[in-house]
């Protein structure tokens, strides 16, 4: 089973060529990275925007969804994220898959105009460019430049990526089985999927539990395409259960496993125990206090 490796932004981009380089030494065969906003607030001319934007921290918020904020990306923004990807491309070569994410919120025409512009790099797909609900919008960003867009990682349930594949508004579908309806309603969306010519990558950041259920689903579907990891920087990730092999992850793709169920033997609680985030060191804590409490949940990314 395929894996690609997640990588959050860098502002430079021979640190971003770096730590791909690195991550295709341990034997990644895809790779994500961030490319977008994030990596112009601090450019001279590369965003137009209101102050309220501009110094709002931080970047990602609540409740305004991508075309409502009046954010666009000059044509020298544009230039700068070129020359970004065209330095990770030279520094990577032009044979490995990369994704590119988080390009942060902006309107459609900055989407469509640094969609044409980063048309040679060959990228995999441009993922969540705006958010799925604007079918129409994703309709108009897919015909209009000619790179693989990519969407799904909110949406719940397969009725609700029928309108994008109805309309062929995506190339890739991206379901992530904890917040789409579970294991089988993924594979009801991959198989959907299937019948408009669509793949379907999963989108996950996870452990190894819910990363063996995608596993399962994967292997289940005719189209399936890569499965995200977010933990390419977490050494102990592969212990936090038994029965697999250690790492997980060999030459970029993970065994399906013969055994039944998810295939992993059992959780070790000592390994999750130790690998907590030390900010937030719960273990299957009492979560009463978030029942009245807004957790920010938003239905698009
Ligand atoms: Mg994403």
């Amino acid at each position: 089973m395929l894996v690609y490796a997640d990588t959050p932004a860098r502002t430079d981009p021979e640190e971003m060529g770096k730590v791909l380089l690195e991550r295709m030494d341990r034997g990644f065969r895809m790779l994500k990275m961030d490319v977008g906003l994030s990596l112009l607030w601090d450019v001279p001319g590369a965003v137009v925007a209101s102050e309220h934007e501009r110094t709002r921290k931080p970047k990602i918020r609540p409740y305004t969804m991508h075309p409502f904020t009046g954010v666009h990306i000059t044509q020298k923004g544009v230039e700068h994220l070129v020359d970004y990807v065209a330095r990770v491309r030279e520094m990577i070569g032009y044979e490995m898959p990369v994704a590119a994410d988080h390009f942060g919120y902006m309107d459609v025409e900055s989407a469509i105009r640094l969609g044409r512009a980063l048309e040679p790099f060959g990228l995999e797909w441009l993922e969540d460019l705006i958010p799925w609900q604007f079918t129409e919008q994703w309709r108009q960003i897919t015909d209009a430049i000619a790179v693989p867009t990519c969407t799904g990682e909110d949406i719940y349930l397969a009725e609700n990526f029928k309108p994008l594949l109805d309309r062929q508004a995506i190339r890739v579908a991206h379901p992530d089985p904890a917040s789409a309806g579970g294991i089988l309603e993924t594979k009801r969306i991959a198989d959907l999927a299937q019948t408009y010519g669509v793949p379907t990558a999963l989108h996950l950041a996870a452990t190894p539990i819910a990363t063996m259920a995608c596993v399962a689903i994967g292997a289940a579907s005719e189209t399936f395409y890569a499965l995200e990891h977010h933990a390419a920087d977490v050494p102990a990730w592969s212990r936090l259960v038994t029965g697999l092999p250690d790492p997980i992850i060999q030459d970029g793709h993970i065994a399906v496993p013969e055994a039944p169920g998810l295939g992993f033997g059992d959780i070790d609680e000592e390994a999750f125990t130790a690998a907590l985030d030390p900010r937030d060191p719960a273990f299957f804590a009492e979560t009463s206090a978030w029942d009245d409490e807004s957790s920010y949940d938003r239905q698009w990314g």
